[in-house]
């Protein structure tokens, strides 16, 4: 059974809660689940990358290519790179787990956000790697990152320096200028721009940026605006002595056919992205009005992402409590001390989905004692 442990004592990632666990611990049909803690697309799977993967299904029992080369061409073709300056993997998760290995030694520095994606951190420490949080945020009313205290981290031990953008938990936006001004003052390191949620932002990211610094790769997946979180497929962009690196450490045939054939099809599907895009900006406008109407919570502004920060206003209760108040009422999202070092019991964080699941999370938020 899932537990509620506090952050600092589990070594592995929580990920969000599933509908059936909770549906089945508190008596409420599935259906009636608002699911609001994995940042998944309410529109489910790319229906193109559907069709592909019931396609492979005469190739299995070939192996596939080793560097999954036809879903790597369709990378560089798509975003004007060399194949060889692409490497794909499992998720974002399995290439976060290589370029760990292969970036950093054992006691070697690896700098990132606090609060950030957990998988930096517990692969790092996995790996006897010394993970340093730096845990600033300039605007404390958007939880923005304070560009000047993250440089003034770095230092000669730094190995590998994470960048999210938009970041997770708090979806706020870094400009170009400021990214820049991170890479260059870390050319003795891998920096890595984690790219995950660029999609929602509606610009087309920095994805032209390793193509000027030999230093900086970018990631990104397949599991948000593609829907194909359960496929499991995300790539890296880097300059060829990069991912050569990262090639030898690779277990060979980390992508099956399903995978590389929903891949190449899933980035010609224009279509779904945009509608995926659209639904999500509508109903972040929408609940950001709702939130209006509660005195006791706060929406974080500025979220450029599908999900934003609730903060807490009420000083008589906390994360844990509030996440286990909606979790009664059938809604999902993610406890911030429990799911985020470096982040208080002041927030939560909750998807933007359907407009009937804002107003499912903006009642049920009403209802708390
Ligand atoms: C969801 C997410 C990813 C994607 O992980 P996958 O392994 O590709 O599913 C990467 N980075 C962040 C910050 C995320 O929230």
């Amino acid at each position: 059974m899932l537990n509620q442990a506090t952050n600092t004592n589990h070594n592995y990632y929580v990920p969000g809660m599933s509908s059936e666990y909770v549906a089945q611990r508190y008596g409420i049909a599935v259906a009636d689940i608002a699911k609001l803690g994995s940042a998944e697309n309410p529109h489910g799977a790319s229906p193109k990358a559907r069709a592909a993967v019931s396609a492979t299904i005469d190739r299995l029992h070939l192996y596939p290519s080793w560097t999954a080369e036809p879903l790597r061409e369709k990378i560089a073709a798509t975003y004007n790179y060399q194949p060889e300056q692409i490497i794909c993997g499992a998720g974002e998760t399995e290439l976060i787990s290589l370029i760990i290995r292969a970036f950093s030694e054992p006691g070697g520095k690896i700098l990132m956000p606090g609060p950030c994606f957990p998988i930096y951190h517990l692969f790092a420490e996995a790996e006897g790697r010394v993970a340093v949080l730096a845990h600033e945020a300039t605007d404390r009313a958007s939880m923005a990152l304070d560009v000047d205290t993250y440089i003034a981290a770095i230092d000669d031990n730094t190995r590998i320096v994470f960048v999210t953008n938009p970041h997770s938990p708090s979806g706020t936006w870094l400009n170009e200028s400021d990214l820049r001004r991170i890479t260059e003052a870390a050319p003795h390191a891998l920096v890595v721009l984690d790219e995950a949620y660029v999609h929602y932002s509606n610009t087309v990211g920095y994805l032209h940026l390793p193509q000027e610094y030999p230093h900086l790769m970018v990631l990104r997946t397949f599991s948000k605006a593609f829907g194909l979180a359960g496929l499991r497929i995300g790539f890296g962009v880097a300059e060829r002595t990069v991912i050569n690196a990262l090639l030898a450490v690779k277990p060979t045939w980390n992508l099956g056919q399903m995978q590389i054939a929903g891949g190449v099809a899933a980035l010609d599907d224009h279509e779904h992205v945009a509608w995926t895009v659209s639904t999500i900006l509508d109903s972040k406008q929408y609940v950001s009005t709702r939130f209006r109407e509660l005195d006791r919570f706060r929406m974080v502004p500025e979220s450029r992402s599908n999900f934003f920060l609730v903060e807490i206003l009420d000083p008589d209760t906390n994360s844990t409590e509030v996440f286990n108040g909606l979790l009664e009422r059938g809604v999902i999202v993610k406890d911030g001390m429990d799911s985020w070092r470096g982040l208080s019991d002041r927030f939560l964080r909750c998807d933007v989905n359907h407009r009937h699941l804002m107003d499912q999370l903006v009642d049920a938020l009403a209802d708390l004692e």
